[in-house]
């Protein structure tokens, strides 16, 4: 694992002409093949396969992270605040079931592995760590701050969370009692009424405005001196907030909206101005709720600045299972003509959500997430037909943090029969987002250190090295509504998400996708 600030030696090198590895960089030639698809008459195609020649550069040093969170004192900021610790520190605690020691489970970089290849001697399939595929930051080394409307000490808010064991609180708790939020901004029409009671540790001033945006990137440059960090991630585990209306000369572009928040149009919500804020201080800004933060005007603000974004609404839970499952459904060619999802959960997000406005942001971040599977089959769907769906939350205190989403599939098999699958899944829900955190931070990261140019056909060097999109699509597989660059497919495939990662990865150290299709155990 990489040290802090540090270059450290790679777990594999690539033996490759395409690779070349230097103190600073990891450069790697990637030809992307893809296919090209005509369409012709009475419905035929004509599929040619495409190259492209791109150049990958990797920065090698690993920065010195901070991970500021709007929200810091929420379930979740609370949660991810313990755990690092916990980790840090290597804790172990008891437990009613035994000894626990900290871990990230959950998290696809600090959990799962990724298949390296085969080896030379047994056949068999080398397995490494997904965060040894490229030299990335290492949570335990990320520096936490953040701001929340409460003010209370992270040790209280852990108590409040109850999320927690006792045992483990204990041991965190000294250290998480001297942190305490920074103030933070307050619109109170953007979440529900309910939430107002806890609202007491507030920057002045109730509706958009630059005085915020200046604070908020203050903020930013001090946490960042005083820590003596290289670079700041920045994510929104606030609360969910209504959807701000889309109003031409006030959201539309990114002039319209600097404008609007000097102006203190009312439909500019915490969330933008927060992103405002990132975007204008290069600091990456994740959205891990479900309002539309990002409005036409910060997607083109970010663009403008080549500042990140990702976003929406961490994936945590049930659309998890169900953007694999539908996957999995309609790709073994199930017809699925319902899915109704139902959940309840006693934690201040629930109380959040109880209020009709900001449920129905969620209701709308959780409803799309199978329309990318349902499109692709032409087989079973009809243009414009797709599955019934629906989504209820409802606030059950009695159950805190331990939220219980049931679901029920409903499909068309063969010749009219059906097939109907019930799911009940109850989990913390801040032990299954925090991890997702971890994840969002790291990649998000990472991605502010991978550049790429492509070849023209001719073989020549097309331009200079450039960023990714602003829109980092790449961090889908942990948001439920994935923002993308404009204009470009929304994919919600589970499977797709975490392909797309791993192999992204693998094309910038000059690997070939995985494909799994074993060949060389088939054809001998
Ligand atoms: P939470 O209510 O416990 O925490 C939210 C925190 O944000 C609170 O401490 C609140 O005081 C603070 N806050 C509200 N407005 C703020 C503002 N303008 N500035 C700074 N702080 C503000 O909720 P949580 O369980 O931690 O979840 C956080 C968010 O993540 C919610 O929007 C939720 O919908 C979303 N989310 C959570 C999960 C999950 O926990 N599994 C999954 C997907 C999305």
């Amino acid at each position: 694992t990489a040290a802090n600030g540090a270059t450290s030696a790679p777990l594999f090198t690539v033996n490759s002409p395409n690779v070349v590895y230097s103190d600073a960089e990891i450069r790697s030639k990637y030809t992307y093949r893809t296919t090209m698809v005509t369409g012709g008459e009475n419905g035929t195609f004509t599929a040619t396969p495409h190259e492209t020649v791109y150049d990958f550069k990797v920065d090698r040093k690993v920065p010195k992270l901070g991970l500021m969170l709007v929200g810091w004192g929420g379930n979740n900021g609370s949660t991810i605040t313990a755990g690092i610790i916990a980790n840090r520190r290597g804790l172990t605690w008891e437990t009613r079931n035994g000894t626990q020691a900290a871990n990230y489970y959950g998290s696809v970089v600090m959990g799962s592995t990724l298949k390296l290849g085969t080896d030379t001697k047994t056949m068999k399939d080398v397995n490494i760590p997904f965060h040894d595929v490229l030299p990335m930051v290492h949570p335990n080394d990320l520096v936490v701050t953040g701001w929340d409307i409460s003010g209370m000490n992270l040790a209280d808010a852990m108590d409040r969370a109850r999320v927690l064991e006792p045992t483990l609180k204990s041991l965190v708790r000294k250290e998480m009692a001297e942190m305490v939020p920074l103030p933070s901004i307050y619109y109170p029409d953007f979440i529900a009424a309910n939430q107002e009671d806890r609202a007491d540790n507030l920057i002045a001033g109730s509706k958009a405005c630059l005085a915020h945006v200046e604070q908020i990137r203050k903020d930013i440059r001090d946490f960042k001196a005083a820590n003596n960090l290289d670079k700041i991630v920045v994510q929104w585990t606030a609360n969910t907030e209504r959807f701000a209306e889309l109003i031409a000369g006030v959201n539309d572009t990114a002039e319209n909206l600097l404008k609007a928040i000097e102006n203190g149009h009312e439909e500019v919500s915490p969330s933008t101005v927060f992103a405002v804020a990132c975007i204008l201080e290069g600091a990456p800004f994740i959205n891990g709720s479900p309002q539309n933060t990002f409005v036409p005007g910060a997607i083109e603000l970010a663009e403008k600045h080549g500042a990140f974004i990702g976003g929406d609404d961490f994936k945590s839970g049930q659309t998890k299972m169900k953007s694999a499952l539908v996957d999995f459904l309609i790709s073994a060619g199930i017809k699925l003509t319902s899915i109704a999802s139902y959940n309840h959960l006693g934690n201040n997000d629930g109380k959040n959500l109880s209020s009709h406005r900001q449920f129905r942001s969620k209701e709308i971040s959780k409803s799309n997430v199978v329309d990318d599977m349902v499109e692709a089959n032409s087989v079973l769907y009809a243009p414009g037909e797709h599955p019934d769906h629906i989504v209820v939350i409802k606030y059950v205190p009695a159950v805190g943090d331990s939220k219980r989403a049931m679901d029920e599939y409903s499909g068309e098999i063969f010749l009219g029969g059906h097939q109907t699958i019930s799911i009940t899944n109850v989990c913390e829900d801040s032990l299954l987002a925090s991890p997702l955190i971890i994840d969002l931070v790291l990649i998000g990261e990472l991605m502010t250190r991978i550049q790429w140019k492509a070849h023209s056909s001719d073989g020549a060097k097309e331009q200079d090295y450039k960023s990714f999109h602003s829109v980092l699509s790449i961090l889908s597989y942990m948001l439920k509504a994935p923002l993308t660059p404009p204009g470009t497919p929304v994919i919600n495939s589970l499977a797709k998400q975490r392909a797309a990662l791993a192999n992204i990865f693998r094309a910038c150290v000059g690997l070939e996708p995985e494909s799994d299709m074993t060949l060389e155990h088939k054809l001998f």
